[in-house]
C-alpha cells in the first residue's frame, strides 16, 4: 500500500451498541455509546468478561448486533458482511500460519477473494516492504522473530486496504520483555501508516503506553472515556481508581474521593486519618507502603503510600508504626457513582439515526 493508494483512517461511531447472547441473561454490552476519532489510538480497558472482545467482534462484523448502530464515516456498517466493512482484525498471538511464507500468509485473503497468483504476491509484497520485511518474505513464522512475526501480522491484516484495525489481546500472550517491545512498534506503525486503530486489552499499563482515548468498560457499560492522562488523574468513579491504581478510596464527610498513593502525605503524628503499616517494598525508585485505616470500612480499609527512595530514606517507617495520613485539596478528586445501567427501553424506542424532533415527540 503506498501513499497514493492508502485509504484514509475512518472515525467510528458507536450508537445504542447492545448484545445479549441468551435471553434473560445480562447484556455482555448494554446500549454504549463512543465515538472514536479518525486516525487515533483507541484502546477498550477494563476487567475479563466486561465487554470488551463482544463490542470489537460487533464492529468486526464478526458477531451478530443484537441491537444499536455502528457507522464508519457517517456509514451505517451495522449488517455489512466483515469483508465490505472497511475493518481489518489482527489476533492474539498474531495467529500466522506456520505452514506458509509471511509472503503467503499476506497474500492469504487475497486467495481467499480469487485474486490471482502473480497479482496477489506483487501486493503481499509491497506490503512486506512498507512493513520493512520485503527481505524476510520467504521465511516461515518459526524463522522469524516475534517482532518480525507482528509486522507479517499487521501486512496481512493490511492487505484488505482497511480504514480501521481491530486488535484483539494483541500482546497479552506475549513474555513481558517482548510485550513492551512490541507495543511500542504497535503505537509507531499506527502513527507511520495514520490509521484509526481500535486495541482491547486487560492490561491499563498497555492501554495507558498506547492510547490517544481510553475505553474503561466494566460489565458491559462504559465508566470513563478520555486520554491516559484524563483517566488516570481524575477518575470518574470508584471501579476506574480501583482498576487504574495507584489511587487510595477515601470515605470523607467530603464524600467518596481518590487520592493518589504518591500524593498522599505521612506523618508521624498531627491531624489526618489515623493508620498501620503493614508493609513496606522497596521498588528502587519508590517505597511503596501498605496501611490499614483506624477506622474504615473493611472493604475500605487498605490504602498505600508511595514515597521516592530518598524522601522514605529521610525518616524511614516501619511495619507496625501508627501514623497519619492527610493531603493537599488539590490532590483531592471526588468520585462519580460510575457508570449505571440504563433504563429498561421499551419497544418502538427510536433508532439514533432518527432526527431529533420524533426522539423529543416520543419522550413527551
Ligand atoms: P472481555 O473480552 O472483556 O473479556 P467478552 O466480550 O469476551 O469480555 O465477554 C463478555 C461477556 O459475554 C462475558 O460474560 C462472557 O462470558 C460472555 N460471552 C462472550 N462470548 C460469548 C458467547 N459466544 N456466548 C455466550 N456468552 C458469551
Ligand atoms: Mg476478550
Amino acid at each position: 500500500m503506498d501513499a497514493v493508494t492508502a485509504p484514509p483512517p475512518a472515525a467510528v461511531e458507536i450508537v445504542a451498541l447492545t448484545k445479549r447472547y441468551a435471553a434473560g441473561t445480562p447484556p455482555a454490552v448494554d446500549r454504549i455509546d463512543l465515538r472514536i476519532a479518525s486516525g487515533s489510538y483507541c484502546c477498550l480497558l477494563g476487567p475479563s468478561g466486561c465487554g470488551k472482545s463482544t463490542t470489537l467482534r460487533m464492529v468486526a462484523g464478526h458477531e451478530s448486533v443484537s441491537s444499536g448502530d455502528i457507522l464508519l464515516d457517517n456509514r451505517n456498517i451495522t449488517h455489512l458482511p466483515a469483508a465490505a466493512r472497511g475493518t481489518a482484525m489482527m489476533f492474539q498471538s498474531f495467529a500466522l500460519f506456520p505452514h506458509l511464507s509471511a509472503l503467503d500468509n499476506v497474500a492469504f485473503s487475497l486467495k481467499m477473494k480469487g485474486v490471482s497468483k502473480v497479482e496477489r504476491h506483487r501486493r503481499a509484497a509491497q506490503l512486506l516492504e512498507r512493513v520493512a520485511m520485503g527481505h524476510l518474505a520467504q521465511r516461515k513464522p518459526g524463522e522469524l522473530s516475534g517482532g518480525q512475526q507482528q509486522r507479517v501480522a499487521l501486512a496481512r491484516a493490511l492487505i484488505t486496504e482497511p480504514r480501521v484495525l481491530l486488535l484483539d489481546e494483541p500482546l497479552s500472550a506475549l513474555d513481558p520483555f517482548l510485550r513492551i517491545q512490541m507495543r511500542a512498534e504497535l503505537r509507531r506503525w499506527q502513527k507511520d501508516l495514520g490509521l484509526t486503530f481500535i486495541h482491547v486489552t486487560h492490561s491499563q499499563e498497555e492501554a495507558m503506553a498506547l492510547a490517544d482515548t481510553m475505553v474503561v468498560m466494566n460489565h458491559g457499560l462504559i465508566e470513563q472515556v478520555g486520554s491516559p492522562h484524563e483517566v488516570y488523574n481524575h477518575p470518574a468513579s470508584e471501579f476506574v481508581a480501583r482498576f487504574m491504581g495507584g489511587h487510595n478510596v477515601l470515605d470523607t464527610p467530603e464524600g467518596l474521593i481518590a487520592v493518589r498513593h504518591d500524593h498522599t502525605r505521612i506523618a508521624s503524628d498531627g491531624d489526618g486519618l489515623a493508620a498501620d503499616i503493614t508493609d513496606v517494598e522497596y521498588q528502587g525508585t519508590y517505597v511503596l507502603m501498605g496501611l490499614h485505616l483506624a477506622e474504615s470500612t473493611p472493604e475500605r480499609r487498605g490504602v498505600s503510600v508511595q514515597l521516592t527512595e530518598r524522601t522514605f530514606a529521610q525518616r524511614p517507617y516501619a511495619v507496625g508504626e501508627r501514623v497519619r495520613l492527610s493531603w493537599s485539596p488539590a490532590d483531592v478528586r471526588v468520585l462519580g457513582p460510575g457508570a449505571t445501567r440504563p433504563e429498561p427501553q421499551s419497544p418502538g424506542t427510536p433508532s439514533v439515526r432518527q432526527p431529533l424532533a420524533a426522539l423529543a415527540a416520543m419522550a413527551a
